[in-house]
């Protein structure tokens, strides 16, 4: 079944998509008032809904019952990505929406070659849209914020259980032992690093807040490979 998102839900049981996917449903899909589809809510709750009438700027549907989503983990990871090349970012919130992020947070730390200039709003909108696509394609129920820039030593990493920092000048801690070693918890934060890696003061201050450097192994990888494959180990272990 097609599946939309929508934050539209009014509270007579009906909902309204606009947008985008308003052309999509009458001149791709072709959909008419009778035929179902499936909607989210974008928070990680959806339902099945029929098409009650089509208007030019927007689909008016009757809501079933919600339920909560079941593509969505139960461990929720946010991923604190520090601004890598332009161009990355795209494909690092893309692939970590496929692998269950929860969220993502760029930032800015002594090595990043991109600093972000002036306005960042426009980048976040075009993250944000990313995400969106990304659920949309992967049929999650919720659609993973991306949100402002952090500076790196002002992190607050004060709500999480597990905090793991990805860095390459560690060589003992690995990553499945901080995994299999303790109990985990449900809120986990991964920060990777820049194309320029990290300054060791900044491993200093992330470790004083509780974070645990772990290597990922004999060959580095590239920053936007980095996250990913963190998430999907940690899934793997943890999900
Ligand atoms: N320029 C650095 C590598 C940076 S790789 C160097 O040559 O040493 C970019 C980021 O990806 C790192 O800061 C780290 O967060 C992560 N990363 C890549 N490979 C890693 C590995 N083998 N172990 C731990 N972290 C790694």
């Amino acid at each position: 079944m097609n599946r939309f998102f929508t934050t539209d839900i009014l509270q007579n049981g009906t909902a309204r998509i606009s947008g985008d996917d308003v052309k999509h449903i009458t001149k791709v899909l072709r959909l008419r008032a009778g035929d179902e589809v499936e909607i989210c809510d974008e928070r990680g709750k959806e339902c099945e809904a029929k098409i009650v009438s089509i208007m030019p700027s927007f689909v008016i549907l009757k809501t079933g019952e919600w339920k909560q989503s079941n593509a969505e983990p139960e461990h929720k990871v946010t991923l604190f990505q520090c601004i890598p090349k332009a161009g990355k970012m795209e494909t690092i919130i893309q692939k970590c929406v496929e692998l269950g992020i929860m969220r993502i947070i760029p930032v800015q730390s002594a090595r990043c070659v991109a600093l972000p200039k002036g306005d960042f709003e426009r980048r976040l909108e075009r993250y944000q849209r990313v995400s969106l696509e990304a659920s949309k394609q992967s049929k999650r129920g919720f659609v993973p914020q991306i949100k402002k820039p952090e500076l790196l030593e002002t992190l607050d990493l004060g709500g999480f259980d597990t905090v793991i920092v990805a860095y390459e000048g560690e060589k003992e801690a690995s990553l499945k032992s901080v995994l299999r070693g303790r109990e985990v918890g449900g809120r986990i934060a991964i920060i990777v690093g820049p194309e320029g890696g990290f300054e060791p003061s900044e491993i200093d201050t992330l470790s004083q807040k509780g974070a645990i450097p772990v290597t990922l192994g004999n060959r580095i990888l590239r920053t936007e490979t980095a996250g990913m494959a963190i998430l999907a180990q940690v899934m793997y272990e943890v999900e």
